[in-house]
């Protein structure tokens, strides 16, 4: 007998397609093995096509446990070669095989895309991911579904990019071509996420908390309870961005003018950063010269950022104080208040950090 491997090897997760030639006839199996933990006894899960099962059923068990106390998935593997050619001997070679290579051609299809870019496949070979790099050396995943009617059902996919991928699948269509649709696209945007990665890397992000491959939205500290909210277009990645200005009016405020008055300084062939830098005369806190502390906007009633959709928008105007609160926050704390006053629609009390007065309209 002769053996023929087509695979995925990563860390924990065995993906393979096995062949075995035996008395002219060729024979295809298709195994998943996944580690579950790195303890002694291994915890091993071995999935695969109906006819595996049909082939390993009446020794099973027995070789699950083998597998257990076995160190790396070659000597898994080597193993389950045995045992399948075993048990093909005892079979004898006039009796068929039941059960059909039904992901045959999948795998023919992840074999032209390259196993290298296989990223993960699931135990029933429904689900795969694609990895792509791009030209920064980022990694994409595109995550692929295929369903019982694949190829002539396209598969549902899925991937971060800061605009919806779209794929048209046609009759006869392959994964490859999809993926390199979706690696052209990649390309496409490539300056936007050198923008991106150039503000990650060198200001403070407030949010999103951990900013994904599709984010087209940063709010970045500028000094402690201000920050700028930016909205970058994917499409003009260099053009102006949409900024709103957080914070106590009398900070904001002049930012605000400054800008207008210096948006015609606004250069394409600079970073967004360098140019708003630039516009707003400012330097922006960066983490090699300050901790995130520093610019904390937590709300000071609830103590977290988000109420709902809700952010921290009323600040106190006490310059030593600048302490932030959600407008429900603060008027729940003022109503409460024994000496509280109201006029028209709004409510006069006192921070409850510096006891300076302070109001907020009813809600
Ligand atoms: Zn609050
Ligand atoms: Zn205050």
């Amino acid at each position: 007998m002769t053996r023929r491997l087509e695979n995925i090897c990563l860390l924990g997760i065995c993906c393979r397609k096995l062949r075995l030639e035996y008395t002219n006839r060729n024979e295809e199996f298709y195994i998943h093995l996944t580690i579950l933990e790195k303890v002694y006894p291994r915890k091993v899960s071995l999935k695969g096509c109906q006819k595996l099962y049909e082939v390993l059923k009446p020794v099973l068990d027995e070789l699950k446990q083998h597998l257990h106390h076995m160190d790396t998935i070659g000597e898994m593997l080597y193993e389950i070669q045995n045992v399948l050619e075993q048990q093909i001997r005892v079979r004898g070679p006039n009796q068929p095989i039941e059960g059909h290579a039904e992901y045959k051609y999948f795998f023919e299809q992840l074999h032209e895309c390259g196993w290298d870019k296989v990223h993960f496949i699931s135990p029933n070979f429904q689900e795969v991911h694609l990895k792509a790099v791009d030209n920064s050396d980022r990694e994409h995943i595109l995550k692929i579904w295929i369903s019982d009617k694949f190829p002539n059902e396209g598969p549902k996919y899925e991937c971060e990019l800061p605009q919806e991928f779209h794929y048209r699948w046609l009759p006869g269509d392959t994964l490859l071509n999809m993926f390199t649709v979706f690696q052209e696209t990649l390309t496409m945007h490539a300056e936007f996420w050198n923008i991106m990665d150039e503000l990650d890397k060198n200001t403070w992000i407030l949010e999103p908390e951990a900013p994904s491959r599709k984010d087209c939205k940063r709010r970045i500290a500028l000094a402690s309870g201000v920050s700028l909210l930016l909205v970058i277009n994917p499409l003009m990645p260099t053009s102006v961005p949409t900024c709103h200005y957080l914070g106590p009016e009398r900070i904001v405020e002049p930012m605000r003018t400054k800008f207008n008055k210096n948006i015609h300084m606004w250069s394409e062939f600079e970073s967004v950063l360098t140019n708003l830098q630039q516009i707003l005369e400012i330097e922006f806190p960066s983490p090699s010269t300050s901790v995130k502390e520093e610019f904390c906007m937590e709300c000071g009633i609830c103590y977290s950022y988000l109420l709902g959709e809700a952010i921290p928008e009323m600040t106190c105007d006490n310059p030593d104080c600048n302490q932030p609160f959600h407008h429900a926050c603060l008027y729940e704390y003022i109503r409460m208040l024994p000496d509280v006053r109201s006029s028209f629609n709004k409510l006069f009390g006192q921070c409850p950090y510096c006891s300076q007065p302070l109001w907020c309209t009813i809600l």
